[in-house]
């Protein structure tokens, strides 16, 4: 938990780099109160028993690329420099301060460990008849989030026709990730001027929350507001300015692509820029083996 002091300190500087750690901080504190809940909740059942041999234990699963990925790591590193930092450190330069926590470049790399078992070739074993009881040594976010990957991946498997099953697979992520980057307003518009536009010339063209380009392309599907396509390519896009304060999405890393999608596939739904769901849902499809 961030101190008030430093929120208060934050909103006083009220730049674009505060702004911008203020919506991390809100971010990080959206997601502890949904985990808080889902691990009171405990929407899944997971025991923190074993009870029956055909029990899946959670801790045996690997998908630390899938959750902790390079953009979790990095905002979280900066809300850790924020809690360690003291005020006087951040009064002394502002500015100076903001900077150094948000381009922190700090990327560690997860090794697969061999006593585990990688969460895509599990899911791609599931059978559509299996029942799932999960168990874990403790209810926590990654027992959580392995329990929600598995059922949203078990519930996609018994849709027979390809074309729902992928209408599916596209609005899990869609969804996430207009809750994630829209929701948490990375993108930080004031008087139609985006935190890149207001640094960078050269982005002259953007209008609304994650609707880039379009008056550079002209994009037919812009709506009044909003984007009236739900164009994933769009969705999973952020500019270089946003890139480099480590707000930024990967194909890779969404478990469900991997499972489901092969390499082609996966390129239509980071690439086809413009285009709407209906369009990207033909483009995969005529990429089946
Ligand atoms: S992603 Fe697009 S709208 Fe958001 S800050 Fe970057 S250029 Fe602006
Ligand atoms: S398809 Fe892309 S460019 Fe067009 S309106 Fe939607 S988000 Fe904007």
């Amino acid at each position: 938990m961030i101190s008030k002091d430093k929120i208060d300190f934050l909103n006083s500087i009220n730049s674009d780099y505060s702004r911008f750690i203020l919506n991390v901080v809100k971010a990080f504190e959206k997601r502890e109160d949904a985990i808080e809940k889902q691990i009171k909740d405990n929407i899944y059942n997971i025991s923190t028993k074993k009870l029956n041999t055909k029990m899946i234990n959670l801790d045996e699963i690997w998908a630390d690329p899938y959750l902790y990925t390079v953009m979790r790591i990095s905002l979280d590193r900066l809300i850790e420099l924020l809690e360690k930092a003291s005020i006087e450190e951040m009064k002394s330069d502002p500015n100076g301060f903001c900077k150094k926590i948000i381009y922190n470049n700090y990327k560690p790399i997860s090794d697969f460990p061999d006593s585990m078992i990688n969460i895509v070739d599990f899911i791609k074993d599931l059978d559509v008849n299996d029942n799932l009881y999960f168990y874990a040594k403790e209810i926590n976010e990654e027992s959580i989030f392995k329990a929600d990957q598995i059922t949203k991946a078990l519930i996609l498997k018994t849709i027979s026709s390809k074309e729902k099953r992928y209408s599916k697979l596209y609005d899990y992520v869609y969804d996430y990730l207009k809750q994630d980057f829209i929701g948490n307003n990375y993108c930080d518009f004031i008087d139609d001027k985006c935190i890149a536009q207001r640094h960078i010339r050269m982005y002259p063209w953007h209008l609304k929350n994650g609707c880039c380009y379009r008056e550079f392309s002209k994009c037919k599907h812009f709506n009044k507001e909003f984007c009236a396509a739900n164009c994933m390519a769009c969705r999973l896009f952020s500019c270089p300015y946003l890139s480099k304060m480590n707000v930024t999405y990967y194909g890779r890393e969404f478990l469900l692509f991997e499972v489901f999608l092969n390499k082609y596939q996966i390129k239509h739904m980071v690439y086809d820029f413009y285009k709407t769901k209906n369009e990207v849902i033909k483009a995969i499809l005529k990429e089946e083996k």
